[in-house]
């Protein structure tokens, strides 16, 4: 006989042994034991305020090491609050494993409390759901949830653990021996697609790179700036795929996208989906005779929406490592002074100019671009930059530039609101642990904020130095102004009147820091803003709020399409 153990225990180590470093979750019946002996198993425990800011979170953390991190709830309401950080993983494409608890089987089919079908339910969500049938069996199973959540394209896994195999104890003895974490294969490309694939871009009279964060996340940063460096193409990023090659290279014609888009002959698309981010691939945003250099981990993924004219299944570390000494071989450079290159420096001059007009308007109460042009030009260079919200999230992207890979994180693929509070402790978690010197800016549109903003008592308690910036128009899209929205609440008829998008004038977000005794920014002036980012930036033992009063009916610049409607499909 060897000694007892029980399901709780068999579990905390079988994550261990996988690598599961950091879980995030809400305690309650049946995983309380669970959770400290996860912290008896040397792993870091995060108590959130809600189980989908905890799966947000753990995503986040999972796309920034490469390595899954895990989530912990409780029976039925508590694993269904997951569902919607499951999809949002399991869409971006990013690991992360899902542990809940659930009702004991003695009481299932017989109004057990909380009883789900999670495995079911979950399904649809994850790249694999299951119930180990037996303590023993618990490490096979977290072996094999781990290593689907990163292999090949990564995504989510659930794992369901009734009450009664949590507490079930067996003779350690009987429990199989299970390996540690497997390494993550590494995909490489067929040569004669990459050939293809060089002969094409030297035949391009317009061509243009994507980066997308697939690129990222495999972390191809130094082959594909070698790339850019050593071809002298044109490329742009992607939301997430941006600082995989800074923003700030010569060679980003970030500001000419729409052009870009539209007028180039060969594109060559790393890591990026042709879907709705991308216009589909289709007319009218990209030419019709666009040819496509495609390179993705997914075969399944190759020819989606659009036919490649190159196709290659491969990580894109390894395939552009291959294109590169190719091109070199080739002695193949872009040149400078083709008209194509041209054309794009001129559109992005002009951008620029527009922009510039826009951010010098600094008179209260604020626009968007004032906002984030005297943001961006004092946060650190290398800070990591969450953020969501529609126009803040929108506008942020083309104005706080990455020089940096894996440093923005937003409402992503899905375009999921209330990720931002989970996302910047992961990212700050991140940093003390891995990145200590760095900085995490949470820039929230204020309905944006609204999803998880009870956060903030997480980072306190975790002491997480999290500047948080809400760019405040007083509602969704637009707000009101101050005078109407009395108005609106005098009328005796508050829910016929009050615009569906409408949130509350001015909200003071700022005084949420009075919650904890510490300082939080109302901000109405530039000058003002310049001033309490420098405070912000000097408070290292918890987050703060910087609420920047901006004009309710701020908009963008005037756009040449609608973001969704003009794709012909
Ligand atoms: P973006 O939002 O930047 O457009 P998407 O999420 O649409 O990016 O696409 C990312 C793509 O990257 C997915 O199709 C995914 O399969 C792919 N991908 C993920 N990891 C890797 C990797 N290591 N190598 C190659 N492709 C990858
Ligand atoms: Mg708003």
């Amino acid at each position: 006989m060897g000694e007892e153990v029980d399901g709780n225990t068999v579990l905390a180590q079988s994550l261990k042994q996988q690598g599961v470093e950091f879980i995030f979750g809400i305690i309650g019946y049946p995983v309380i034991e669970l959770s400290m002996a996860l912290q008896m198993a040397d792993i870091h425990y995060v108590g959130m305020r809600n189980e989908q800011a905890a799966c947000y979170a753990a995503q986040a953390l999972g796309y920034l090491t490469g390595n899954p991190a895990g989530v912990l709830c409780v029976s039925g309401p508590g694993v269904l609050h997951t569902f919607a950080g499951m999809a949002n993983a399991q869409i971006n494409c990013w690991p992360v494993v899902v542990i809940g608890g659930s009702s004991p089987q003695d009481h299932e089919g017989i109004g057990g409390f909380q009883e789900c079908n999670q495995v079911e339910l979950a399904r649809p969500y994850c790249k694999y759901s299951a119930r180990p049938p037996s303590v023993s069996l618990i490490p096979l199973h977290v072996e094999k949830a781990v290593r689907l959540s990163k292999n090949g394209r990564p995504g989510a896994v659930y794992l369901d653990f009734p009450a009664n195999i949590l507490s079930a104890k067996v003779d350690s003895t009987t429990i199989p021996r299970q390996y540690g974490p497997t390494e993550i294969p590494l995909i490489y490309p067929d040569p004669v697609k990459i050939q293809e694939a060089v002969e094409l871009l030297g035949q391009a009279k317009r061509p243009l790179v994507i980066v997308g964060k697939g690129a990222a996340y495999s972390r191809a940063e130094k082959e594909v700036n070698e790339l850019i460096n050593a071809s002298n193409l044109p490329f742009l990023a992607t939301p997430m795929g941006k600082g995989v090659v800074p923003d700030t290279s010569d060679r980003c014609i970030g500001p000419a996208r729409s052009l870009a888009l539209q007028k180039a002959d060969v594109i060559l698309l790393l890591g990026a989906r042709l879907n709705w981010i991308l216009h589909f691939g289709r007319p009218e945003r990209f030419s019709p005779d666009v040819k496509v250099i495609q390179i993705d981990i997914l075969a399944e993924e190759l020819h989606n929406s659009v036919k490649s004219a190159v196709a290659i299944q491969s990580d894109i570390k390894t395939a552009v490592s291959q294109i590169v000494d190719s091109l070199k071989q080739k002695k193949f450079e872009f040149s400078s002074s083709e008209e194509w290159w041209k054309v794009l420096k001129r559109k992005c001059e002009d951008n620029r100019k527009i922009v510039d007009g826009m951010a010098s308007d600094v008179q209260p109460p604020l626009n968007y671009y004032a906002v984030f042009k005297n943001l961006y030009e004092n946060i650190p260079e290398d800070c990591i930059i969450v953020s969501e919200g529609a126009n803040t999230m929108d506008i942020g992207r083309s104005m706080l530039l990455n020089k940096l890979p894996r440093h923005r994180l937003d409402a992503g693929t899905f375009g999921t609101m209330g990720v931002g509070p989970g996302f910047a402790i992961a990212a700050a978690l991140y940093c003390r642990h891995y990145e200590p010197k760095k900085r995490v800016i949470c820039v929230e549109g204020d309905s944006a904020f609204g999803f998880s903003g009870m956060e903030i008592e997480t980072m306190a308690r975790y002491k997480l130095p999290i500047t948080v910036v809400v760019v405040n128009n007083s509602g969704i899209y637009t707000g009101m102004e101050p005078e109407v929205f009395k108005d609106i609440q005098d009328s005796g008829e508050i829910t016929k009147v009050t615009p569906p998008g409408c949130l509350s004038s001015c909200t003071r977000y700022d005084n949420m820091m009075a919650l904890f005794g510490k300082p939080g920014f109302f901000v109405q002036t530039v000058p003002e803003l310049k001033e309490a980012i420098g405070q912000a930036l000097k408070i290292e033992d918890g987050p703060t709020v910087i609420n920047v009063i901006i004009n309710p009916t701020a908009d963008r610049k005037p756009q040449t399409f609608n973001w969704l409607t003009e794709s012909k499909l």
